[in-house]
């Protein structure tokens, strides 16, 4: 799929939106989301334009990968309960937004991973 870049996640790295930022690295920008699904809800995005985990992991540079889940890690680690990450792509995964994004989710029991 070819980027697309009105995405309402590039218009944040535009600042054209605003947001409620959780950490910003060279290549990296976190923030809460809109609408949690849990106590603690962050997004992290790459600033670089990647559609999805497998774009970003085929196309990305090693400093955005490492700076990118570096920052990630660091979010996690502050969850000492635990947490979950997921990312979506696609029709089937369920992706709204098509810029490459991990949610990190804590803060309560999240119960099983999917309904079966
Ligand atoms: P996904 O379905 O994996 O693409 O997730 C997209 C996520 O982006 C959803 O959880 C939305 O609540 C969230 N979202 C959409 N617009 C915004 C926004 N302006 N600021 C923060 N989060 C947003």
């Amino acid at each position: 799929m070819a980027y697309d870049d009105q995405n309402i996640f590039a218009r944040i790295l535009r600042g054209e939106i605003p947001n409620k930022t959780v950490a910003e690295t060279k290549h990296t920008l976190a923030f809460h989301d809109i609408a949690p699904h849990a106590p603690h809800h962050v997004l992290v995005i790459p600033k670089g334009a990647y559609v999805d985990f497998a774009d970003f992991a085929a196309n990305a540079s090693a400093e955005e990968m490492t700076d990118f889940h570096r920052t990630a890690a660091g979010i996690c680690a502050g969850f000492g309960d635990g947490y979950r990450v997921i990312s979506n792509s696609g029709a089937h995964g369920g992706q709204e937004v098509p810029h490459y994004h991990l949610h990190i989710l804590a803060g309560r029991p999240l119960g099983p991973m999917l309904t079966r």
